[in-house]
């Protein structure tokens, strides 16, 4: 036995219509009985960005960062990590870029940028290394003691 969703009444399972109220059955239950919560994918609003161009945008970024975070001594050491992936994302993109890309001169930029800032950054941590590595070890008074035996 079934009842009537619209009005209630008893009917035979057989029964294709409601014998009270003429409501169909068949397709109550076939649109009950089919229906799953249909999760519609939201629709990507942003366009699937070329992967390439994104790439090359920024290995771009981090090379400009890594350069303007040159100029705070204590943070080359985070410079020659963002030149480190500047250069990786940048030399990934000029190799997977067909020539005619329109983003290839980015990503050239981009590489040659982090490039420079990797070696510079590198010059600075190795220097900031060494400068602490004298001056633990010699410590200042050896330093002025060279100055005044040789005054
Ligand atoms: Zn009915």
């Amino acid at each position: 036995m079934k009842f009537c969703s619209q009005c209630g009444i008893q009917n035979e399972d057989t029964n294709e219509f409601c014998s009270n109220c003429g409501a169909a059955f068949q397709n109550q239950f076939q649109s009950q009985g089919q229906f799953q919560p249909q999760y519609t994918m939201p629709t990507p609003v942003i366009n699937a960005e070329d992967p390439l161009k994104t790439k090359a945008m920024l290995a771009l970024i981090f090379g400009a960062v890594g350069a303007v975070m040159l100029f705070f001594g204590y943070t080359s050491i985070i410079s020659l990590g963002l030149a480190i992936a500047g250069l990786v994302l940048g030399g990934q993109a000029r190799k997977q870029m067909p020539a005619e890309h329109p983003n290839r001169g980015m990503a050239t930029a981009g590489y040659i940028l982090s490039l420079i800032v990797v070696v510079l950054a590198a010059i600075v941590v190795v220097g900031a290394i060494a400068c602490i590595g004298f001056m633990g070890c010699a410590g200042a008074g050896l330093f002025s003691e060279i100055i005044q035996s040789s005054m």
